[in-house]
């Protein structure tokens, strides 16, 4: 039996359970030079709900009356490529069912690397974060870096990486837990809470001297009040835009864009997997960070194949503690 979450209907306003439905199919049957392969973790992200649109954003719109896409960690059950054996751990675009057929090519995951970590730090969110900040957002030693989402998978790893870059790191996230951990874990100079503080009034302060450099999860009105804070020349990394995707990503932009004239700022939006030759080097800056305990992180784990739907819908509540990960199972010894 293949358990299958569908996607079912599109969603007006924010994503719902209803959204989805749970279907049983059999298994499929792969073919010359495939392997069958079954779901051992899935990872979350927030562009997946744009990713629900009927228009193409970055990526083509996921398919109605299909299993949801979205990336995972599978194991080889039965294979007919020398490429793959049984037991080996692969990666990628999977889909929210038990069972996928792949070929010969799929990513092979590292057997010494915890999965956790592979999809976290170490994975497209931190690889983000390193590429965001470093050749977009370009910070220099001394600059003051303000991150928005600071406590998620992505800019807990944006906001360190601007502090061990010698710049003045700033955060801003929902919640007094979720501060405290900005300050005491990942050691930034300061953290906003955007849920019960007065965000103006508080970037006055915790950026008394300007922003140069703003890492932008968040857009809507959190990025034009932002604006107001910006230094001359200063520059903005968009990365996400969270707070519009339950909007259907289309309203209007900020009402004061003469900031950009007057201030001669840059924005620049990017797409990590645009940037795939910056892999390696990310990659080796992280792990060493990372295993150095230079860079803290948080993997919120739900499980059970039941609840990846509401597992999605913690990323839009911010009820996730840094990087959404759901294990179906554990995968089989070898
Ligand atoms: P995440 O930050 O771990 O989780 C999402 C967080 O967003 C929530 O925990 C919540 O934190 C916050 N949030 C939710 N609704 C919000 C709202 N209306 N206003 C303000 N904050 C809100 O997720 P992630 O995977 O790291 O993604 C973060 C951002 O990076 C997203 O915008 C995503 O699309 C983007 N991204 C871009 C790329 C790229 O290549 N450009 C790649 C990966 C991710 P609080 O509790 O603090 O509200």
């Amino acid at each position: 039996m293949n358990r299958q979450w569908i996607y079912a209907n599109r969603p007006v306003g924010p994503v719902s359970p209803d959204n989805f439905e749970y279907r049983e199919s059999p298994v499929p049957e792969p073919g010359d030079g495939q392997a069958l392969v079954r779901l051992c973790w899935l990872s979350f992200e927030p562009a997946m709900r744009t990713w629900m649109e009927d228009f193409i954003t970055y990526m083509p719109p996921a398919p109605l009356g299909q299993p949801m896409i979205g990336p995972g960690v599978c194991q080889v059950v039965a294979s007919d490529t020398p490429d793959l054996q049984v037991g080996d751990l692969v990666s990628g675009m999977m889909s929210w069912q038990d069972y996928h057929v792949v070929d010969g090519t799929a990513r092979k995951v590292p057997p010494e690397t915890p999965i956790p970590v592979m999809l976290g730090p170490l994975g497209g969110t931190g690889l983000t974060a390193y590429i965001g900040l470093l050749d977009i957002g370009r910070p220099q030693p001394g600059d003051t870096v303000l991150v928005s989402g600071a406590a998620g998978a992505t800019g807990s790893v944006t906001a360190q990486i601007a502090r061990i870059k010698g710049c003045r790191a700033v955060g801003i996230a929902g919640g007094a837990d979720k501060c405290r951990w900005l300050l005491d874990e990942a050691r930034l100079d300061e953290a906003i809470d955007y849920k019960n503080e007065d965000v103006d009034d508080r970037l006055a302060e915790a950026c008394g001297d300007g922003v140069d450099v703003y890492f932008d999860n968040v857009g809507g009105d959190l990025l034009e009040t932002v604006l107001g804070h910006m230094n001359q020349g200063g520059r903005i990394a968009a990365c996400g835009a969270i707070s519009t995707y339950n909007q259907g990503l289309r309203r209007p932009g900020p009402a004061n864009m003469f900031q950009f004239i007057e201030k001669r700022l840059t924005l620049q939006g990017f797409v990590m997997f645009d940037h795939m030759e910056r892999v390696p080097a990310a990659q080796e800056d992280l792990g060493r960070w990372v295993a150095d305990g230079e860079i803290a992180f948080q993997t919120d784990i739900q499980s059970g194949f039941e609840n990846i739907p509401s597992t999605f819908l913690r990323l839009f509540s911010g009820a996730n503690q840094g990087k959404q990960l759901l294990k179906v199972r554990d995968p089989e010894p070898c």
